[in-house]
């Protein structure tokens, strides 16, 4: 807690300045971020800082695993689901990005056969959504022996099941329809801060660096 309040402290007196501009015009003429980031709640995964964005551009979910529930289980109580309903139909963001990760606890757990539905219910039923992944690991890529190798495997997969997930719900559908909103799945990779998306076209995920941003 003590790091936490000397951090407030700091960015108080050294960095609030750069940014009172902005927070004062964040607060009054509300947030129209361009994209919904969807992440890992993992501490190594940091969407401004990695994307070098500002107050007001991102609205980004945090969960573990980067895992999108599809609409059909959306249930009673689903932030996410929640968050991408807002995101698309109140802020009308442009795009959505899903980004997974390497080193990845949760897809690790996974791929070990999920955690104790005694001691931990609630994260034993939230990665049972992504049980899918670990049926295609084990029908698709027979090959990877090597764990560093499935495991990445299953990390990518899991990304693009999030993404295929999200394409599920009827807000989604419906601006990808009219062709007013984009979807993407990321991956970040953690020892090198090295982003790829993922091409289509190729079935890979391609790094970010050799791609020239799109013109505004
Ligand atoms: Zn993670």
């Amino acid at each position: 807690m003590q790091r936490l309040i000397e951090g407030v402290h700091r960015f108080q007196q050294e960095r609030f300045g750069q940014y009172r501009e902005l927070f004062q015009k964040l607060s009054t003429k509300g947030q129209r971020p361009h994209t919904l980031f969807i992440t890992c709640s993992d501490s190594r995964v940091l969407a401004e800082l990695i994307t070098q964005s500002r107050p007001g551009d991102l609205f980004v979910v945090k969960n573990v695993g980067n895992i999108v529930p599809p609409a059909t289980v959306s249930g009673d109580t689903n932030s996410t689901a929640a968050a991408i309903e807002f995101a698309v139909q109140v802020l009308k963001v442009s795009d959505i990005v899903v980004c997974g990760h390497s080193q990845c606890g949760a897809v690790a757990a996974l791929m070990a056969g999920g955690v104790s539905r005694e001691t931990m219910p609630q994260l034993s039923r939230w990665l049972d959504l992504a049980l899918p992944v670990r049926r295609v690991i084990e029908k698709e890529y027979p090959h990877l022996t090597g764990e560093a190798e499935r495991l990445r495997a299953a990390e990518e997969e899991n990304t693009l099941f999030a993404l295929e997930n999200l394409q599920t719900h009827p807000c989604v559908q419906a601006r990808l329809a009219d062709g007013s909103l984009h979807v993407h799945a990321w991956f970040f990779k953690i020892a090198t801060a090295e982003l790829f998306a993922y091409d289509p076209a190729s079935k890979q995920f391609e790094p970010l660096a050799g791609v020239s941003p799109p013109k505004p």
